[in-house]
């Protein structure tokens, strides 16, 4: 989901960006205005972010999950890393990582399908391991974590923030890498962002690894090695401005926070519909929750969809609905789905 106003603008622009005479879409990657879309886009994301001067802010494609397999080829040195299995996206990474060294489950609540994410004190990180790795928010199941983890001193933070980044201010200096597809909160299909603490470059194997996915090299030359997703930059640099001009990553933070309490405030008031997540793991993108009758859930997803409500259908791993409720989802959708979900129960106990 984009915000509109952001939609509005790639509408006016379509035909001619800013009197250049075409589309960002026809745009070479080496021309001078396209230069000035890079660029614009990532000082946008570097302020609205805070990201510190030592860090690299890298736009590739494949998708998060391509990254799966670049954080160990770019990150392991002593060939060891640990991972907080806390769903199926974390749980890919790790099968993936796998591959190319020692891994270790330092944390999993597969036991209760992924109903939560590790305290702190829960966590049983390896202080030999290369790197330890989070997915910060857990799509599928609605979790996310409320803290920044701390490993051992000399073992690098990675976070997945696919499903939450530009939700709330971060203190990018904790982490050793930070990526993202930027499909849910940061633009279109197709973008993914790196940033990448510049000291953890340098250790990839380009003699025996494929050169796409060697961090330095994208970074060495500003994301354009070979020809980025240039319309995906664009927007993702319009998307951080609407960001930036909303009242940067607080007032997304307080807007998440208000959407999401009001459901689950809604959600712990009633008996009809249950939470899946527990309390305290609770994500504010990610609102998943169940009828218990797996075909109340189906006429839910139905009906809801009726009424004008996309994609409240749960995953299949998890079932019942999920409400994502990203960014750009106004207040107002949040009361319209709480008012469906009233009368859904009104009218099905
Ligand atoms: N990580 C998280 C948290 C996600 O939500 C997703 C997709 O929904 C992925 C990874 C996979 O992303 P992609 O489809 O860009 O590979």
């Amino acid at each position: 989901m984009l915000p509109v106003p952001v939609l509005e603008r790639c509408a006016a622009d379509m035909l001619n960006y800013q009197g250049s005479g075409m589309s960002v879409m026809e745009m070479s990657h080496r021309s001078k205005v396209y230069d000035g879309i890079i660029k614009e886009t990532e000082a946008t994301l570097r302020r609205v972010l805070s990201i510190p001067d030592n860090y690299k802010v890298l736009f590739l494609q494949g998708g998060a999950t391509t990254q799966f397999a670049a954080i160990p080829m770019n990150l392991l040195k002593t060939g060891k890393a640990d991972y907080a299995l806390t769903g199926s996206f974390a749980s890919k990474a790790y099968k993936e990582a796998q591959k190319f060294g020692d891994m270790h489950a330092a944390f999993s609540s597969k036991e209760t399908n992924f109903d939560h994410v590790p305290t702190q004190d829960e966590l049983d990180i390896r202080p030999d391991a290369d790197y330890f790795y989070i997915c910060a928010n857990n799509t599928i199941y609605g979790t996310e974590y409320q803290y920044d983890p701390e490993p051992p001193a000399g073992v690098e933070l990675v976070a997945d923030m696919s499903s939450n980044i530009l939700s709330k201010p971060v203190d990018v200096s904790k982490y050793g890498v930070i990526y993202a597809g930027a499909q849910k909160n940061m633009g279109p299909a197709g973008v993914t962002v790196v940033i990448v603490r510049e000291d953890l470059l340098g250790n990839y194997p380009l003699e025996k690894y494929p050169v796409m996915l060697d961090w330095k090299t994208m970074a060495d030359k500003d994301s354009m090695y070979n020809t980025p997703p240039t319309y995906g930059i664009y927007v993702l640099g319009l998307v951080a401005k609407w960001v930036e001009d909303m009242g940067g990553v607080k007032a997304m933070q307080e807007r998440a926070e208000k959407r999401s309490s009001m459901l689950y405030d809604y959600l712990d008031s009633q008996d009809f519909y249950k939470t899946v997540a527990a309390k305290d793991s609770r994500s504010r993108m990610n609102v998943t929750f169940r009828t218990g009758n797996d075909e109340l859930d189906a006429k839910f997803a139905k009906e809801s969809m009726a009424a004008g409500m996309s994609n409240l259908k749960g995953h299949r791993s998890v079932g019942g609905m999920r409400a994502s409720i990203y960014n750009a989802m106004p207040i107002e959708g949040v009361e319209k789905l709480i008012d469906f979900m009233k009368k859904f129960a009104e009218e099905n106990k």
